[in-house]
């Protein structure tokens, strides 16, 4: 197997600078990441903390690592160092212990929030309320930088853009000031919405991502 340039051209020139493309290689070799790097990429997403620690070391210190999976909180201390996004922070726990190893380590940690949007009760994320208490919190280490989501696994497509408008929607109402008071109404700026895969981006954008995480399109389906 090796990756498809001509997909990723194609992405790369659809995207222009206003969406990042995060590529995601988990499971894929570090022969594969590099030829990609080589054509310029330089955000990639990783969802195993071994997985990434292993090919992290093997590969050019200027790759952005993204961790796009469900982190458990004793494993936050191996990825601080590096690591680029930590998206799918999806619990309150998590943001205090990425909080603390980020004070460790001197920096402050960008993060976005998972939002459950889909409905399948197997994703993971914050509900509405959780949303509410964490975005009035401050950490010091720690610079939200907006939500991350998943719409549920269907091929009624109408649904996933039900679900990716309903994460706009949230966004919207924390990135902007409240219209009648004109204060914000969160403690954070919130600038990144990452949404969309392979299979739903151009729906994801159509809907205001400005993030999108694509894996089997460049690198060809996964095992
Ligand atoms: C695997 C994965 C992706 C990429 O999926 P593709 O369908 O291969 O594009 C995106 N986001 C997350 C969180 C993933 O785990």
């Amino acid at each position: 197997m090796s990756i498809n340039q001509e997909s990723y051209k194609k992405l790369v020139a659809e995207f222009g600078e206003k969406i990042t493309l995060v590529a995601v290689s988990k499971t894929k070799p570090v022969e594969e990441i590099l030829a990609l790097y080589k054509m310029g990429q330089l955000d990639f997403g990783e969802n195993y903390v071994q997985e990434m620690l292993a090919k992290a070391a093997q590969l050019p210190r200027n790759i952005r690592w993204h961790f796009i999976g469900h982190l458990q909180t004793n494993k936050v201390k191996a990825i601080a160092p590096f690591v680029h996004l930590i998206q799918g922070v999806d619990r309150l726990k998590l943001l205090k212990e990425i909080d603390k190893e980020a004070a460790k380590n001197k920096k402050v940690l960008d993060v976005l929030l998972q939002v459950h949007i889909a409905r399948e009760e197997t994703k993971f994320g914050m509900n509405e309320e959780e949303l509410d208490d964490v975005m009035i919190s401050r950490f010091p280490n720690v610079r939200i930088c907006g939500f991350m989501g998943m719409a549920s696994l269907t091929d009624d497509m109408q649904i996933v853009r039900k679900e990716f408008q309903h994460l706009k929607t949230l966004f919207d109402k924390y990135a902007q000031p409240n219209p009648l008071t004109g204060r914000q109404i969160s403690a954070h700026e919130l600038e990144t919405l990452s949404m969309g895969m392979s299979s739903d981006y151009k729906i994801a954008i159509e809907e205001g991502s400005n993030m999108v995480r694509i894996g089997s399109l460049i690198f060809g389906e996964r095992g």
